[in-house]
């Protein structure tokens, strides 16, 4: 579906990577003026979708209300902003850093565009590079409320859902990193339960069709543990931690006797059981989280 913006911004996505491409596309086919540039200039010719591709990046942002950053990591956008001139291009417009990184990257990049006269509002996006544009797509955002307000509607083009978190610039990345570690974690649970699945003879085909078993396990248990955590108590008459043990110790024998990795599970015996051993074992599984708030 072709968008019509209230108003076209004059703007610029700095990285044409996987997920630059189809941040700047998203741009531009909302109607944006999009001017594009990337390390390698190949790239940022390839983009298409009516940007416009710059071989200098001073050039690229220079008189941009927004400027968009796509790059691999904090140190390579470090990088390209420290680049001659381009600083100075950059001082009175609004730089949304949607490079993925932690909290700490994004307090040093709120500094540097302090330092430099330039409206910083640090970002993560949710989405896979397709899922841009689409319903799928989430953005937080973190930093001064006024910036964002301000180019709200213009980042509602890649993603509707443009979630403002909170004015500590580093919330989007707190936020994000929680978010991945759930999905990272649990991608990885599930998957070494399919090759315990294959590894006993029974097709992992079993277990995907029971995905609304675990998954609704995991969403019921994260309610409780948001009510218990906001309450700090972990008691209650469903199933104890001394009784999750014994059940994640069949877990790490299951993957011992089938000779496959034993590592997660067995990770997850010692978190569990940490927890145990602090004197927590009669009470509910939430209660880990006690024992994880310290190093
Ligand atoms: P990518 O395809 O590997 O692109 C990386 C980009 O960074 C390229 O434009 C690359 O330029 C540039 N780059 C790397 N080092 C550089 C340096 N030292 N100087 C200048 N440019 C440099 O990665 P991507 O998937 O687009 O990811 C970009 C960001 O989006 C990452 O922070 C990632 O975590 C985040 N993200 C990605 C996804 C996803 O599904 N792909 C999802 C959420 C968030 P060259 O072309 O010259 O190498």
């Amino acid at each position: 579906m072709h968008m019509h913006p209230i108003r076209s911004a004059k703007m610029a996505v700095v990285g044409c990577g996987l997920m630059g491409s189809a941040l700047a596309r998203a741009f531009a086919s909302a109607g944006h003026d999009v001017a594009v540039w990337n390390r390698t200039p190949g790239k940022a010719s390839a983009v298409g979708g009516g940007t416009r591709a710059f071989d200098s990046l001073v050039e690229a942002v220079s008189g941009r209300e927004l400027v968009v950053v796509s790059l691999s990591n904090y140190a390579a956008a470090a990088e390209v902003l420290s680049e001659r001139g381009v600083a100075a291009a950059l001082t009175g417009t609004t730089l949304v850093q949607l490079t993925s990184g932690s909290p700490a990257d994004a307090r040093e990049g709120l500094a540097w565009a302090q330092a430099h006269g330039v409206d910083y509002l640090d970002a993560a996006i949710l989405a896979y590079p397709s899922f841009v544009a689409t319903e799928y797509a989430t953005v937080y955002y973190a930093g001064a409320r006024g910036i964002f307000d301000r180019h709200v509607e213009t980042l509602q083009a890649i993603a509707k859902n443009s979630v403002y978190v909170d004015e500590k610039i580093g919330a989007a990345a707190t936020l994000d990193c929680a978010i991945l570690e759930a999905y990272y974690g649990g991608s990885l649970a599930f998957l070494h339960a399919a090759a315990m699945c294959k590894a006993e003879g029974l097709d992992p085909k079993a277990l995907f069709a029971q995905k609304n078993s675990f998954l609704g396990l995991i969403s019921v248990t994260a309610d409780a543990a948001q009510d218990m955590i906001e309450k700090n108590g972990f008691s209650g008459d469903q199933c104890s931690l001394n009784t999750h043990v014994a059940a994640i110790e069949h877990i790490v024998r299951l993957s011992q006797d089938a000779r496959i990795s034993a590592r997660f599970p067995k990770e997850l015996l010692d978190n569990y059981k940490r927890a145990v051993s602090a004197g927590l074992g009669d009470q509910e599984l939430p209660a880990v989280f006690r024992t994880l708030t310290q190093d």
